[in-house]
């Protein structure tokens, strides 16, 4: 994640813990899947599902509005990270207002272009989907992907970028 810094990954991370002990009492008790209705609910944000007009739009936020929108034609498990991250903004970037997620701007991290919000709303994204010590706890349980992208409601890619992220496997 060339575009961002330790910093603000540290952010990132403590806000999704901060999240999960607010949402469910504690991060030790969290069941996985994670129940991403009940964090919206508990920071008051609907979750509504439908489709884009624009085809290349997996997901949006609005503020004022207090509404994550996701496209329900995409996998659940796109879907699911799709609305981490717009948590991400709500909780991370009170100055963001709105937001537009593009289906391709995800885990895009190499470009340099990204624009430092959305990447560090990937990293909440995947801090909140797949909590290191849960990460860490399920790797020694087993090290099926399948598996695990089960277990965590995620999609391989985001799975193996998190693995990677906290060395279990090699960059
Ligand atoms: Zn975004």
């Amino acid at each position: 994640m060339a575009t961002m810094t330790d910093e603000q990954k540290r952010v990132a991370e403590t806000t999704a813990t901060e999240v999960l002990n607010d949402t469910f009492g504690s991060i030790d008790i969290v069941e996985f899947p994670l129940d991403l209705s009940a964090v919206a609910d508990k920071y008051g944000l609907t979750i509504k599902t439908g489709t884009f007009e624009d085809q290349t739009v997996s997901g949006a936020y609005d503020r004022a509005g207090a509404a994550i929108f996701v496209d329900s034609d995409e996998s659940l498990e796109r879907q699911r990270f799709t609305i981490a991250h717009e948590i991400g903004h709500d909780r991370l970037h009170k100055d963001v207002k709105t937001d537009l997620l593009y289906r391709k701007a995800i885990w895009q991290f190499a470009d340099g272009t990204h624009p430092k919000n959305e990447t560090q709303a990937n990293w909440f994204a995947a801090c909140l989907l797949m909590p290191e010590e849960a990460m860490r706890r399920m790797w020694k349980v087993t090290q099926d992907i399948e598996q695990l992208c089960t277990f965590f409601g995620v999609s391989k890619t985001a799975l193996s970028y998190r693995l990677k992220d906290l060395d279990l496997v090699g960059k």
